[in-house]
């Protein structure tokens, strides 16, 4: 017989930690937890096969599923001395949600599960305290008609306030066990109006439907877009934990709480958390109530008076700071730790590795590898390499002008500025207009994931650091300033009154998410520096990997940048994107537009200087890192004069008349710029182009070599290459220039002449290449655009509809498509190395820095990447990831 349900509690557990894919990752851990013999509530965990079996047969449930339930219940009815569904001694339950991996207020939850009209009674006797008890089942009528039956949660809280106002009370706490009794008839009344059944009664009936709502809020639209959105897969399914209520809110004594064993925003080794007194769980979510600190150091930081856990509750807090370390050592990982406690006995509810930043990421992971509790090689792979891209975040500039609004939370670090959007379809609406948002919203929901994704940052006015907007948003990266207080929001009227100014929508204000400042206007913003343990992670990962990690850089400014995120050598330096500024533009057009041989090297002697200038700059900043340079590549268009204005100026710089220049500009023009007179094709019918550029690239490494006193190694590359011909043509007036200047100069140049493999025909008959070629770099932008036959410029307007209908899983020009360009790298590589085995081997497409094609080319054995500067430490991190995923795998 399957097993569908799995107990947890004192001695009666089934399952552990490593069952997360059956258990979900609440259910598993539960389980653990109650191993440990840390104070878990007990229950039970119906499977997330039951869930998926749940879909595949027509809403079903298992046969056995019922019998095994009732097992369970009664299995918990012996550890805590109740019946559910007894009058005297009712077992009361919670009922959530919890899929493999965690969804943040994705699925919904049930407390206070059993309550009845008798079992209130008995809870009000054995809790001595009536007031509890009805506000307790009150909670519950409100829940449950809201989750399981779908009655709009508004009309509750109407109801509430219509009594406050009719009986002249503030507050809820000012409502009396009289009171609430008499809310709770209208509850009822209202429940039944809008669905035309009674309120169940029955807790079996109740427990029925609450698992039935758990399993349905799988499917929800917003679970499905959180789904989506981190790319989790529909038949995963959610289990359901069930579990004996432990009651928070039974007076002054009892309080709830979260907490996490190390700063989750900063990393530090501390713990940090708060909590509630005589409160429950969803009281400290919501954000209504200001929590209190855990501890005293966290109080006295804050400079709050409320007294902290610790002094309130020393005992407590003790017990809690070691179960804190007693899970943090089992699991090796920062805990996001959910406790309450019942008249001073603690109980833990829930634990998970916490959600973090990165920066917190890199701080906890080099922490615990220096504790000893993980490996330095565990540390680099706790990384997500793509998430580096958070640290590259703008925060504010140090000599800003600034105009402050408002301080909230700093809930999620980086700044960023946008323009006020309050909803969230409009955000999701106004990014694809291609405009800057920040989402304003007095809190979010999980209705506002889209919006979130789309907005540059997010502000609230309500909700704590463990809020919704401050959870999502630091998981999604983005900055965000949470439960700014003071800033008043009319989600109606669509405007924000701060410092007392009102802002409407689409005015701009900048957001610091680091220190929780908001500012009117756009505020000056600085990149970031990476931080010591950055650095260290770094190092590890560089001890780790094979792969050499180079950039894609051509000027003096990017090539900086590279350096100092550790590129190990240019892998390409596009030479016509050294002629995009005013100057050197004109200078392109005269020699692309050129009619004789004579007009040419007139251009030409005019770029030679600017060109040898860049090389020595780049060689000097390089030192002894190798440096690839690719000759002229340029699509014609890119650089063609399109208005009058600038036909006029190459007209006048060349002294020819414009229409003429128009003429020979309309001649030019080709109907597909990408596969036209570009790469080696130009260098071929343009050879002085090639000898221009060789020159400049050897008088350049005279100048260095001479400078330095040791000798310059210039890669040179020549593009687009099919036919062995093609290269040798090219290589011939490059070897002919070096002879040259060699003669010229009595100097010895020392260089190697490769090619990219960028079509089809270069990767079949790559040994035939090989034999002239010194080294290989995969240009697997054009090598995709040419294997799909798919253009590089006009992918955009259906690669995405492929993808929505799942046709591709993901942008082969992100993404390297392994089956198909990856088949031909691989035979490229292979044919490549059988005729010159010390071949060298690169890629320098935008593959090079997106992990997954980084793992690929690990696999392939290439030599090294190349990638844009700012994707260096990715490349760095994703390589040694590759790495050691390989080994992991046995496959090195
Ligand atoms: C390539 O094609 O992958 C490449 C690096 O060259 P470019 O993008 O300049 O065509
Ligand atoms: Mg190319």
């Amino acid at each position: 017989m399957t097993k569908w349900v799995y107990i947890f509690g004192e001695g009666v557990t089934d399952g552990d930690a490593t069952m997360r894919n059956l258990l979900g990752g609440k259910g598993a851990n539960l389980a653990e937890m109650a191993r440990l013999g840390l104070p878990v509530p007990p229950g039970f965990t119906i499977t997330t096969e039951v869930c998926t079996r749940f879909y595949e047969d027509n809403q079903q449930y298992p046969e056995e599923l019922k019998g095994q339930i009732l097992a369970a219940l009664e299995a918990i009815g012996k550890l805590t001395g109740r019946t559910f569904g007894d009058a005297a001694h009712p077992l009361l339950l919670s009922v959530r949600s919890g899929a493999r991996v965690s969804m943040p207020g994705m699925m919904d939850t049930v407390l206070n599960l059993g309550l009845n009209d008798e079992a209130v009674a008995a809870l009000a006797r054995e809790s001595n305290d009536e007031r509890f008890a009805y506000d307790s089942y009150r909670r519950f009528i409100q829940m449950y008609s809201d989750v399981v039956l779908g009655v709009d949660g508004d009309f509750f809280e109407e109801i509430i306030e219509d009594y406050k106002d009719e009986n002249d009370l503030d507050l809820d706490t000012d409502l009396s066990a009289e009171d609430w009794k008499a809310v709770i008839v209208s509850f009822k009344a209202k429940t039944a109006e809008e669905t035309g059944e009674p309120f169940p009664e029955d807790p079996m009936e109740q427990l029925w439907g609450a698992v039935g709502a758990v399993f349905g809020s799988w499917m929800l639209p917003r679970a499905k877009t959180y789904r989506r959105l981190h790319e989790l897969p529909e038949d995963w399914g959610t289990a359901v934990n069930v579990q004996a209520m432990v009651f928070g809110n039974m007076g002054e004594g009892s309080a709830t709480g979260v907490a996490f064993s190390r700063n989750p925003s900063t990393g530090e080794n501390a713990l940090y958390g708060e909590f509630l007194v005589n409160a429950q769980g969803e009281d400290v979510v919501a954000g209504i109530r200001t929590p209190q600190d855990l501890t005293e150091a966290a109080r006295i930081q804050a400079g709050s008076d409320k007294p902290s856990l610790e002094a309130l509750m020393p005992e407590v807090f003790g017990e809690f700071k070691d179960a804190c370390i007693k899970l943090e050592s089992h699991y090796r990982d920062m805990q996001d730790m959910e406790f309450t406690v019942e008249r001073g006995k603690l109980w833990m509810l829930q634990t998970r590795n916490g959600k973090r930043t990165l920066k917190a990421a890199l701080k906890i992971a080099v922490d615990l590898a220096e504790q000893g509790l993980i490996s330095k090689e565990e540390a680099v792979k706790r990384i997500d390499p793509a998430s580096l891209d958070q640290l590259l975040h703008p925060t504010i500039a140090p000599d800003a002008e600034l105009d402050e609004l408002a301080v909230g939370l700093p809930a999620s670090p980086g700044a960023a500025c946008g323009e006020i959007v309050f909803n969230s379809d409009e955000a999701e609406a106004a990014k694809a207009d291609g405009r800057n948002i920040i989402l304003v919203r007095v809190e979010t929901s999980p209705e506002d994931i889209h919006g979130m994704h789309a907005s540059e940052g997010i502000l609230t006015s309500r909700g704590g650091m463990t809020s919704h907007a401050a959870v999502v948003a630091r998981g999604m990266g983005k900055p965000c300033v949470a439960g700014a207080g003071t800033v008043r929001v009319d989600m109606r009227g669509e405007t924000m009154v701060a410092d007392g100014r009102s802002f409407k929508k689409g005015d701009l204000i900048t957001i610091d998410g680091g220190s929780g400042k908001v500012y009117a206007g756009r505020v000056q913003m600085q990149q970031p520096e990476l931080s010591g343990d950055f650095q260290r992670l770094m190092q590890w990962a560089d001890g780790v990997r094979r792969l050499r990690v180079r950039a894609n850089a051509e000027t003096p400014a990017d090539v900086k940048t590279a350096l100092s995120f550790g590129a190990e050598g240019i892998g390409l330096c596009r030479t016509e994107h050294m002629f995009f500024d005013g100057d050197r533009i004109t200078s392109v057009r005269e020699m692309i537009l050129a009619d004789t041989l004579q007009e040419r090297r007139v251009a030409l002697d005019k770029l030679l200087p600017m060109q040898r200038g860049d090389f020595v700059e780049i060689f000097d900043l390089m030192e002894d890192l190798p440096v690839t340079i690719r000759l002229l590549d340029p699509p014609l268009h890119e650089f063609l004069p399109k208005t009058d204005a600038e036909i006029a100026e190459v007209a006048t710089g060349m002294g020819v008349d414009p229409e003429d220049l128009r003429e020979r500009a309309e001649e030019l023009h080709e109907f597909n710029p990408m596969l036209g007179n570009r790469g080696c094709r130009l260098l071929i019918s343009y050879p002085e182009v090639a000898e221009m550029q060789a020159r400049a690239i050897f008088e350049a490494a005279v100048e260095v070599s001479r400078a330095k006193g040791k000798a310059v190694h210039p890669e040179i590359m020549v593009p687009l290459v099919g036919l062995k011909a093609e290269l040798d043509t090219v290589k011939a007036r490059i070897e002919a220039m070096a002879e040259a200047v060699e003669a010229e100069t009595g100097e010895k140049l020392e260089f190697t002449i490769g090619t990219m493999i960028e079509l089809p025909r270069a990767a079949l008959l790559s040994d035939d290449i090989a034999q002239s070629a010194e080294f290989f770099s995969f240009g697997t932008n054009d090598l995709t655009q040419t294997t799909f036959g798919i253009s590089r410029d006009d992918a955009g307007s259906f690669l995405g509809t492929y993808q929505e209908k799942g046709l591709l899983e993901k942008d082969p020009f992100v993404s390297l498509d392994s089956d198909g360009v990856g088949a031909l790298v691989q035979m490229a590589a292979e044919k490549g190395r059988s005729v010159r085995p010390a071949l060298k081997l690169g890629i320098c497409g935008e593959h090079g820095g997106d992990p997954a094609s980084i793992a690929f080319c690990e696999k392939t054995g290439l030599d090294y990447v190349s990638c844009s500067p700012f994707r260096v430490p990715v490349a760095r991190l994703a390589a040694a990831q590759a790495m050691l995923a390989g080994a992991d795998s046995g496959t090195l």
